[in-house]
C-alpha cells in the first residue's frame, strides 16, 4: 500500500503525490499528522487550526468518494514525526510514502529525517516538487543569481509562464482499493466560527465567483477595504485547497484586461515570497533579508497591546486590527498599514507583529506573512524604503473617505474617538533617522 502524507496541500486536484500514488496499481491511503506543539512554536492560532480541521473533514468525504481512507493522527512536534511515521507505516502495512515538498527550513529538516528513518527501515520514499506556479530554480538574474527585487522577477516570471505554460495534472480517475483501518487519533477542536466554508469545492466556487465578474474591477477595487473587491481566496491557498496552477489555468481562459493582469501580479507576489524562502533559507530563521536596515527597537509592551487590541487612536489602524481580531482575516491595504504602523510609528520589532498576525489569521502563511512584514518594516527584499511611511490619516482619506470600513469595525467612532497615541510625523522621522544612522554605520 502507498501512503500519501498530506501537509499544506489539502486537495485532490493537481496534487502530484496523490496523483502518482493513484496512478500506481497499488492501494492508496492518505495521512495527515497534526503537530500541535510545532504549530504553537510557529504561532498558529485557533483560527488557522480550526480552519485546517474543518478542511480535513471535507477532504475526508471527498477522499471517501474515491475509496481512499484519510487517517488523521497526531504527535507533538516535527522532531517526533519521523518515528511516528515509521510506526504508522508498519501499523498500516504501507510500503512507500509519498509527499509534496513544502517551503520552510524546519519542514525540510523534518523531511530529511523522515526520509532517513524510512529508508533505513526498508520503505521507499518519494517527495515531489512543491506545487508552485513557477520553477524557482529557472527564474534567475542574468548572472544566474536569485532575484531580490520584485519587478525584474515579475518580468522574468511572466516570460517563463508564457513559454512554459504550466498545466495541472489530469483528474484522478482510478479508484484504489480500500486497505487499512481508520486511526483518527487526533480529534480536532470544536469548530470555530469561520466565515469561509471549508473544502476544495468551496475553493473552486470562490474562484469562480471572483472571475465571473469582480476580477474586471480588481485593479481599483482591491484597494478599497469596505467592498468585496478581492477574491478572498487566501484561506484556501494557505492550506493548499486549490493549486496555483489550477488558478492560473482558469485565469488564462479570461480576457487579459487590467483587472486580470493585476490579479496575476498578486499571485506572482505570493510566488516571489516562496521563491525567496527557497533561495534564502535564513528567512525561515527569524532573520531579516537586510539586517542593517533594522534599527534597534523600543519594544514598549504597553504600545504593543494598544496596537494589538486596536486602540491606537488612529481609526483606520484600529479598524484593521479589529477586523483581524474579530474575523481572522484582514484586507491587504490594512495589513500594510498596520504593519508599517507597528514598526515605523511605534518602533516595535516586526517579529512581534509577524507572530501576532500568524496567531490570528485564518490564512496565516509563513512565506507571505514573513515577506509582507519584512516589506513593511523596510528590511526585506524589495522592501518599501525606510523613508516612505504610510500615514494613517492619508490612507483613510484615500481609501475609506466616507469611513464606511472604519465604522463597520469601530462602532464607537460615531461618538468621537480617543486621541492618537503617538505623533505620527515625529515618530516616522525618528525611525528614518535611526535607519540612516545604521546604514552609515554610526
Ligand atoms: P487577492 O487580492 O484576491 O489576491 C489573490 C491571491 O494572491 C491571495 O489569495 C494571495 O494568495 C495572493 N496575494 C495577494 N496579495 C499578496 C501579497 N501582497 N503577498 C503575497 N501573496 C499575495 N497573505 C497570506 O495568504 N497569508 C498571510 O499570512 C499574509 N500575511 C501578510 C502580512 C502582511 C504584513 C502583508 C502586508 C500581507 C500579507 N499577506 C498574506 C498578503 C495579502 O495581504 C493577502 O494574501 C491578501 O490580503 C488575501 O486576500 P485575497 O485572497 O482576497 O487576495
Amino acid at each position: 500500500m502507498q501512503l500519501v502524507w498530506l501537509r499544506n496541500d489539502l486537495r485532490v486536484s493537481d496534487n502530484p503525490a496523490l496523483y502518482a500514488a493513484c496512478e500506481s496499481a497499488q492501494p492508496v491511503e492518505v495521512v495527515f499528522i497534526a503537530t500541535p506543539g510545532q504549530w504553537q512554536q510557529h504561532n498558529w492560532g485557533s483560527n488557522k487550526i480550526s480552519w485546517v480541521a474543518a478542511n480535513l473533514k471535507s477532504l475526508k468525504q471527498q477522499l471517501n468518494q474515491l475509496n481512499i481512507p484519510l487517517h488523521i493522527s497526531s504527535c507533538d512536534a516535527f522532531e517526533n514525526v519521523p518515528q511516528h511515521l515509521n510506526e504508522l507505516m508498519a501499523e498500516l502495512g504501507a510500503t512507500s510514502l509519498l509527499c509534496n515538498a513544502e517551503p520552510g527550513f524546519n519542514e525540510s529538516v523534518r523531511d530529511h529525517r523522515v526520509q532517513e528513518i524510512l529508508v533505513n527501515s526498508g520503505y521507499s520514499w518519494q517527495r515531489f516538487a512543491e506545487s508552485n506556479l513557477l520553477d524557482y530554480d529557472a527564474i534567475l538574474t542574468g548572472k544566474g543569481a536569485p532575484y531580490r527585487v520584485f519587478t525584474p522577477f515579475l518580468r522574468n516570471a511572466r516570460r517563463w509562464l508564457s513559454s512554459n505554460n504550466p498545466q495541472p495534472l489530469p483528474a484522478i480517475t482510478t479508484l484504489p482499493q480500500v486497505l487499512g483501518q481508520q486511526l483518527d487519533r487526533w480529534h480536532s477542536r470544536p469548530p470555530y466560527q469561520l466565515s469561509w466554508p471549508p473544502g476544495e469545492l468551496q475553493a473552486w466556487r470562490t474562484l469562480q465567483a471572483f472571475i465571473d465578474s469582480p476580477i474586471q474591477q480588481y485593479q481599483t477595487a482591491r484597494d478599497v477595504p469596505s467592498i468585496a473587491g478581492t477574491s478572498r481566496l487566501s484561506p484556501y491557498m494557505a492550506i493548499g485547497a486549490i493549486s496555483p496552477i489550477n488558478i492560473y489555468k482558469q485565469l488564462q481562459q479570461l480576457s487579459h484586461g487590467d483587472g486580470e493582469t493585476t490579479w496575476l501580479n498578486e499571485l506572482i507576489w505570493r510566488e516571489f515570497y516562496r521563491y525567496l524562502m527557497h533561495h534564502y533559507p535564513r528567512l525561515s530563521k527569524n532573520l531579516a533579508m537586510y539586517p542593517n536596515k533594522e534599527p534597534c527597537w523600543d519594544n514598549n509592551s504597553h504600545w504593543f497591546s494598544c496596537w494589538a487590541e486596536g486602540k491606537t487612536g488612529f481609526p483606520l489602524v484600529d479598524a484593521g486590527m479589529r477586523e483581524l481580531n474579530n474575523t481572522g482575516w484582514m484586507h491587504n491595504r490594512l495589513r500594510m498599514l498596520c504593519a508599517s504602523f507597528l514598526v515605523k510609528d511605534l518602533h516595535l520589532d516586526w517579529r512581534l507583529g509577524e507572530a501576532y498576525f500568524m496567531s490570528k489569521l485564518i490564512d496565516g502563511d509563513f512565506a507571505s506573512n514573513n515577506g509582507g512584514w519584512q516589506w513593511a518594516a523596510g528590511c526585506g527584499a524589495d522592501a518599501a524604503p525606510y523613508f516612505r511611511h504610510f500615514s494613517p490619516t492619508r490612507q483613510a482619506q484615500r481609501f475609506d473617505a466616507k469611513a464606511v470600513y472604519q465604522q463597520r469595525h469601530l462602532p464607537e467612532l460615531i461618538n468621537g474617538y480617543p486621541p492618537p497615541m503617538v505623533d505620527h510625523k515625529a515618530q516616522c522621522q525618528r525611525f528614518s533617522a535611526r535607519v540612516k544612522e545604521l546604514s552609515n554605520g554610526v
